[in-house]
């Protein structure tokens, strides 16, 4: 997987994947990251890649010229997405991730200021992702939760100690609570069934919990999770344990 950004503010990128799993799986070259300036792509003599806004208003907006080079001067893979990080795109959601993920080059544009010229969308027409309803400075934030969300769906990026499988909306639910050393802090204790050892009996007393969980928690989730399960041949969502 390559993950081709484009930004004003490249250290933003490349610093932010220096720590930790990132860091690990890019050494191991799980996935590549690049790093695309539109402004050293910009014909203005100052180096300009933002002007004010015809019609007037506050802030300025990224140019067309500076970006579309940019981006024609990056090399497509056949199998290759471009997203433009955008508080106007469609919420990213768990299910964008995995499809994003079977991609082999995704390349995100990230805005900043007041945001692009719309030809830029015009030229380009990327597919156009939002990271949730509320607006950032620049599209790096949200460039930086997809590199993260899509880079542990790959092969490699995790290792055995931290697996997505049981992640929160791996299987529709939220995750249930997890507990480590020791058994007992402050008169709070472990639920008893996890010391058993029994692991049909933990299973089921996590999946109670998820479900539970995302009932409270996530009552969207939840509806669209006994949709589904009542779809299936085999209807959990009947058993009363389960509502
Ligand atoms: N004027 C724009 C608007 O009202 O829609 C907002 C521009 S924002 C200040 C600058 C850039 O940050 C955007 O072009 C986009 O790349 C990024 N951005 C901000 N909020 C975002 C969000 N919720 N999801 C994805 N990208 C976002």
């Amino acid at each position: 997987m390559i993950f081709d950004v484009m930004t004003l503010f490249p250290e933003m990128i490349t610093d932010s994947l220096n720590h930790s799993i990132m860091k690990r799986a890019l050494e191991n070259d799980i996935f590549t990251v690049n790093t695309i300036n539109p402004r050293d792509f910009t014909l203005d003599k100052h180096k300009k890649v933002d002007d004010t806004p015809y019609g007037g208003g506050a802030g300025m907006v990224l140019m067309v010229q500076p970006y579309v080079d940019a981006y024609n001067s990056i090399k497509k893979f056949p199998n290759s997405v471009t997203v433009m990080l955008s508080p106007q795109g469609e919420p990213l959601c768990d299910e964008t991730v995995n499809e994003l993920a079977n991609y082999d080059q995704i390349i995100l544009m990230c805005g900043h200021y007041e945001g692009f010229d719309e030809r830029i969308r015009e030229i380009i027409k990327p597919r156009e992702i939002s990271i949730g309803d509320f607006v950032l400075t620049g599209g790096e934030l949200p460039a930086l939760c997809i590199i993260d969300a899509v880079s542990r769906k790959l092969d490699g990026t995790l290792g055995k100690i931290e697996s997505a499988d049981e992640d929160s909306f791996s299987n529709g639910l939220i995750e249930y609570p997890q507990y480590t050393k020791p058994r007992e802090y402050m008169g709070y204790k472990v639920p008893e069934v996890l010391l058993n050892g029994n692991h049909k009996e933990i299973n089921e007393f996590r999946l109670q919990l998820s479900i539970e969980r995302t009932k409270l928690k996530r009552p969207d989730l939840y509806k669209k999770w006994i949709s589904n399960t009542c779809d299936s041949n085999h209807c959990n969502a009947q058993n009363p344990k389960h509502l």
